[in-house]
């Protein structure tokens, strides 16, 4: 068996009281923002399939796309200070 950095492994109970490896594909994780940490409200998806959107659909249009609302804020006041 390969180890393949997309899948995941799921040991569940088969009959007969024995354990089988399932193997699953990875589900995508939370977009998170880098300075809070809170979860990005965007559409979780893999990689291949966030290459098919548009660009305009992969992130916010706003400044600081990668920061939570709350934190894109924050940040334009202090640069405007
Ligand atoms: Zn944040």
């Amino acid at each position: 068996m390969r180890n393949n950095k997309s899948q995941r492994k799921i040991c569940r109970k088969a009959s007969g009281g024995r354990t089988v490896v399932h193997i699953k594909k990875k589900k995508p994780e939370h977009v998170l923002c880098y300075v809070c940490g809170a979860k990005l409200n965007r559409a979780k998806l893999t990689g291949s399939q966030i290459k098919k959107l548009p660009k305009t659909k992969r992130r916010p249009q706003r400044p600081y796309p990668e920061l939570c609302s709350k934190c894109m804020r924050k940040k334009i006041k202090e640069t405007v200070k």
